[in-house]
């Protein structure tokens, strides 16, 4: 069958949901098609948070921050291999992005608790109600229905139509049932169909590193389908080697640990000697490479009710926690030995772990490995320990593409009708991408690619 729209949009993840919602309300018709059953891609299944610069929670906490310092971060965290007038285009559009999630989009965002993720110079990130990408993902489709555009699932764009002249006009793609419908562009298309961080072939292909020997966080839908269609009419692609692992994953299904978010409030690293070996503020390629060199493989994170209380990961993700005490990779102890003993490790080497803890706590200067945060007395229990293990998180490369979000060809030029957004795309992050940039990068630059794509 054969439909026509204003403008198409493939991927119902962050930046496909933000293109939608502007391009409508610039007055375009559009569809928003995903090849899932539900809708949210790895937005849904992230932590959610958001960063952006002098934000109202930022005001209220009397945190200092720019736009400058904003954009400074991010590429130095990436090794400045970013594109520094597009993360400046990010850093500068991020807050009014995260004032449209919560005023336009009705986003709860907690009011007085910001996350200061590895490699940012302050707490800048925003953390939406439940600590997770659902609060986004469900607030985003309630807006989607009321404006009244149209959401086709299960439907998996296959390939980019074009006129003579070139200019993208439309996807061909593969409904319920494997029905051929044609989407016809009267304005544009906007490719947001995430990463590729769930296909490990084409990991292979740029990275051999990457093989089957990681697991993934990542969505069942990230495997690039995007890039590869984009490829196919001319769209450079660039970064395409930089695959971000995360640190701290369940090593029996790989999916990312939120509970252990309590690291970013004092939880300590150790190997099965119950030795420290990184910095655990460290950037997450850093950490994660470091795990790998522990024997094993793996490490184990330990915390104790004092950081739990600040933190709440315990709480405020339950379903996680109990999960994965149920996989035995997780253990709530009353005291260290038990704490060591449950996952075969030296009691008295992890005991002596933890005075070195306490004394560096105390002076204020982690003579080992330098936290940036200071480390926290842990003497008292009781104790969390979890087994954990670095798993594909995010994939920095993809398309290349303008402050307008127009995808380029290999000559540099714009491919008419063409637009992309959010992780499909490869010039922000650089080697290695911060936590809280890749839901500032989909809100921000999806908007864009909804605004522009409706011209
Ligand atoms: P971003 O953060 O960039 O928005 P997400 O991973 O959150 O990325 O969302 C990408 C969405 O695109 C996912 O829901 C995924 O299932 C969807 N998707 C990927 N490939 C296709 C395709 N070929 N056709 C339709 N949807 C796709």
């Amino acid at each position: 069958s054969e439909q026509t729209y204003d403008v198409v949009i493939i991927g119902a993840g962050g930046a496909g949901f933000s293109a939608a919602l502007e391009a409508k309300q610039a007055g375009a018709s559009v569809v928003l098609l995903e090849k899932m059953p539900t809708v949210g891609g790895n937005t849904l299944i992230s932590g959610g948070e958001m960063n952006a610069a002098g934000t109202w929670v930022q005001q209220k906490m009397g945190i200092k921050d720019s736009v400058d310092l904003f954009a400074e971060d991010t590429l130095k965290g990436g090794d400045n291999v970013g594109d520094p007038e597009m993360v400046r285009v990010l850093a500068e559009n991020a807050t009014a992005a995260a004032e449209w999630l919560k005023n336009d989009i009705k986003v709860n965002f907690l009011e007085d608790h910001l996350f200061q993720f590895g490699g940012h110079s302050v707490k800048r990130a925003l953390i939406p109600e439940g600590h997770t990408g659902a609060e986004l993902i469900t607030k985003l489709k309630t807006k989607l229905d009321d404006m009244g555009i149209d959401l086709k699932t299960n439907t998996k764009a296959e390939k980019l139509l074009t006129d003579d002249s070139g200019k993208v006009n439309g996807v061909e793609a593969t409904g319920a049932n494997g029905t051929k419908i044609t989407f016809h562009a009267n304005k544009g298309v906007v490719i947001a169909t995430g990463g590729f961080g769930s296909n490990v072939e084409m990991r292979k292909q740029y990275n051999p590193e990457f093989d089957e020997k990681y697991m993934t966080t990542d969505a069942p839908g990230s495997t690039g389908d995007g890039i590869v269609m984009a490829q196919a009419v001319g769209a450079a692609l660039t970064n395409m080697e930089s695959i971000q692992t995360y640190p701290v994953c369940n090593p029996v299904t790989g999916v990312i640990s939120l509970v252990a978010d309590s690291r970013f409030d004092g939880a300590i690293l150790v190997n099965q000697s119950g030795k420290r070996f990184v910095e655990e503020l460290e950037r997450r390629d850093v950490i994660s490479r470091a795990i790998l060199a522990q024997k094993g493989g793996y490490a184990y994170q330990l915390w104790n009710q004092d950081i739990g209380d600040i933190s709440k990961t315990v709480e405020v993700h339950k379903d996680e926690y109990d999960m994965l005490v149920k996989e035995g990779v997780l253990y709530k102890a009353d005291t260290l030995k038990e704490a060591a003993e449950f996952f075969k490790i030296d009691p008295k080497a992890l005991q002596e772990t933890i005075d070195r803890v306490n004394k560096f706590a105390k002076s204020g200067k982690d003579e080992d490995f330098k936290h940036r945060a200071g480390l926290k007395d842990m003497s008292k229990g009781p104790y969390y320990i979890e087994k954990a293990v670095p798993s594909v998180h995010h994939t920095m490369g993809g398309l290349v593409i303008n402050k307008t979000t127009q995808v380029m060809n290999e000559k540099g030029e714009r491919i008419p009708g063409l637009f992309a957004a959010g992780e499909v795309t490869g010039v922000i992050h650089g080697t290695n991408r911060l936590g809280g940039n890749a839901i500032a990068d989909a809100i921000t630059f999806g908007r864009i690619a909804g605004q522009e794509a409706a011209k």
